[in-house]
């Protein structure tokens, strides 16, 4: 059987893409296996198992809408659970978050969406797509959230991208920071499943999408940074076969391990570099892949009599663009924890 909730359209993609500007009904259907299916707006998609679940799972993508691996293997799980050859085990709400640059295959159209979360989107121009969207965003989050049935003991959001720089650790997890809370062992296993062995731990509260759903819903969030950003159609999918399989059994309902399998090396921010003034120079070349290492001692930018080196045995430089406007942050520099 094939669904009816995304005709004529093939699929979530297409369907997302030409009701961007659309105001579309909510659409209710239940499957044969009693599964209720909910289609809230235009890519968002909550599927209900009529089972006792543990679980409400946030799964988005598209928050920069050129990311397309993530959406294809989002698309084709959504596809699978409406034809009944996934298994529907825990509540799921699904995000295509930005229509508009899936459209324009871009990163964003006015405003970069993983920046307008917590709120943050109060203090844009809200004529503008993406800033509404974001609002929009939230408030469906904090209703599946709040319409939990009293089984649900956890809650979890991985937030799926691909990355437009080369990156010495191919996939990498950043986990958001919450005051007081360390990385369970379960979750490193559910990484670790997902062919994901980096996570940097963020020190600081931010305003991106898993920021949100895990300081105020206390989710267990991730942003995912899965590959290289390609077109669609473009992508080898079996480059992600890791994070496919490893939501696939969560929304399955199966257990996440207790243990790592793979060993998931953390990161944390030893450094962050701030473009001081307009001659401030930076020696970390152009085409530096994050994660690249830096030894002790070297300079990674300087202005005047300021600068600063290396301080630990190595170190590793994520998200450099030397590009940004005098005052913003041109990158951070990260170092490993031991490992345990
Ligand atoms: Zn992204």
């Amino acid at each position: 059987m094939t669904s009816s909730f995304f005709a004529p359209h093939k699929d979530i993609i297409k369907h997302t893409m030409a009701n961007a500007d659309v105001t579309l009904e909510p659409k209710h259907d239940i499957l044969s296996a009693g599964t209720e299916v909910t289609f809230l707006d235009t890519g968002v998609i909550k599927f209900e198992p009529n089972t006792a679940c543990d679980t409400s799972l946030v799964i988005s993508c598209a928050v920069h809408g050129n990311e397309t691996a993530p959406i294809e293997i989002i698309s084709k799980i959504i596809d699978d659970l409406l034809a009944e050859d996934q298994k529907s085990g825990q509540r799921v709400l699904f995000i295509l978050g930005n229509p508009w640059s899936m459209i324009e295959a871009d990163r964003f159209v006015d405003v970069n969406m993983n920046r307008l979360f917590c709120g943050d989107w109060q203090g844009y121009d809200v004529s503008l797509k993406e800033v509404k969207r974001a609002a929009k965003l939230e408030a469906y989050v904090a209703n599946f959230f709040a319409e939990e049935p009293v089984t649900v003991t956890q809650r979890m959001h991985y937030d799926c991208h691909t990355a437009i720089r080369d990156s010495a650790r191919e996939k990498f997890a950043v986990y958001p920071y919450v005051p007081n809370r360390t990385l369970p062992e379960s979750q490193k296993a559910f990484l670790a499943r997902a062919d994901i062995q980096t996570v940097l731990l963020q020190q600081k509260e931010a305003n991106t999408f898993s920021s949100f759903t895990s300081l105020k819903y206390n989710a267990e969030s991730f942003t995912l940074e899965l590959g290289k950003v390609k077109p669609f159609g473009q992508n080898d999918l079996k480059q992600f076969v890791g994070i496919d399989y490893a939501l696939r059994e969560l929304i399955a309902g199966e257990a996440l391990p207790a243990k790592a399998k793979k060993a998931v090396d953390s990161f944390v921010v030893c450094h962050e570099i701030d473009k001081t003034s307009d001659a401030w120079e930076f020696f970390i070349e152009d085409s530096a892949a994050n994660f690249a290492g830096y030894p002790k001692g070297f300079t990674v930018w300087k202005d005047g009599e300021e600068s600063y080196q290396v301080e630990n045995e190595e170190e590793y430089v994520v998200f450099p663009n030397p590009k940004v406007p005098v005052g913003q942050r041109a990158g951070l520099m990260l170092k490993k924890l031991a490992t345990d």
